[in-house]
């Protein structure tokens, strides 16, 4: 099946990243929030990363314009009725993804293809929301969307392998690499990454290393463009919280027992990058260990 319009629920920074590469590519694009100021600010971060990639000599000016003028964007979810593909990217909660999906179904095409950008959630339980399990997936972007290169497709126990071959064209086509996974949870990236955080705030908590130690070593001992500590901040240490806990949960293993320290760093609200500290304090010109 060749998708030749998407439909993208949500205009958070995901959503907005997403729209955005699809209309580059030259897909008709509808952009659907319950928020005018979501969609508002979505348009103006657009244009301003459109903008930067003129400036780069990525793209032309005229290519901006046309992308610009491939996106319609609204709070009316009746618009999406034409799309050959929605990818939701709502906010990370199951009820909130039910919902939009059962109101969603009767106003889709037959044919049209549903995914999800959840990070956590399972593939398989939120399929049970929607008419048409076989045609529904996971399609996991990474932050930011425009310059990461993995898309992590997720197949649910009932997802179709047209589907999945549908959807990895779509990934191909805006430039991205696929790793598929099974639907478990954390699937690869986050079942991975998130313990190898996790034991690097149990590592700072037994003061095995400080913040600034834990850092270089693992940047410079295993070659990573970030440390675990620093990474956690831009991610969101209440983001972190919530997926060791799916893992947690999910797996059953102690293994994956939220790291104490972690759990104390967000009921202070030192959430990292977007609370101005974490692990490090963001209120000067470079970053600081913030204790
Ligand atoms: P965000 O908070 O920036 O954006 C969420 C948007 O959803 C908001 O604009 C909100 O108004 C909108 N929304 C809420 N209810 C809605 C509804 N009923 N209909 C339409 N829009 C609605 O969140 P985000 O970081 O963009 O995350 C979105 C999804 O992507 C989540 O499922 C998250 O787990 C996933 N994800 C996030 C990241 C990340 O690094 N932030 C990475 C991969 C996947």
């Amino acid at each position: 099946m060749e998708i030749a319009s998407v439909g993208v629920i949500g205009a958070g920074q995901m959503g907005n990243g997403i729209a955005q590469v699809c209309a580059v590519s030259g897909l008709a694009v509808t952009l659907v929030d319950v928020n005018e100021a979501a969609l508002e600010k979505a348009r103006a971060t657009m244009a301003k990363n459109l903008d930067r990639q003129v400036a780069k000599g990525t793209i032309q000016a005229a290519d901006k314009e046309a992308a610009l003028g491939r996106i319609a964007a609204g709070t009316d979810m009746a618009a999406l009725g034409g799309c050959d593909i929605v990818i939701e990217a709502a906010t990370e909660r199951e009820e909130l993804k039910r919902k939009i999906f059962e109101s969603l179904c009767p106003k889709l095409k037959p044919g049209a293809i549903l995914a999800t950008n959840t990070s956590s959630i399972s593939i398989t339980r939120l399929a049970t929301a929607t008419d048409r399990p076989g045609r529904f997936i996971g399609m996991h972007f990474f932050n930011p969307v425009p310059v990461m290169k993995l898309v992590e497709v997720i197949r649910g126990i009932a997802t179709e392998e047209a589907t999945v071959q549908a959807v990895e064209a779509l990934a191909k086509r805006l430039g991205k690499t696929v790793a598929t996974a099974e639907d478990y949870p954390g699937f690869i990236v986050n079942r991975i990454l998130m313990p190898m955080i996790n034991e690097a705030i149990t590592t700072l908590q037994e003061g095995v290393g400080s913040v600034v130690s834990i850092d270089t070593a693992m940047k410079l001992g295993t070659n990573q463009p970030m440390g675990p500590l620093e990474l956690a901040d831009f991610i969101g240490l209440d983001t972190c919280l919530a997926i060791m806990r799916v893992l947690h949960e999910g797996l059953g293993d102690s293994k994956y027992r939220p790291s104490p320290l972690l759990v104390k760093y967000v009921d202070a609200g030192w959430l990292g990058r977007k609370t101005g500290k974490g692990f490090y304090d963001y209120s000067g010109e470079t970053p600081k260990p913030a204790r």
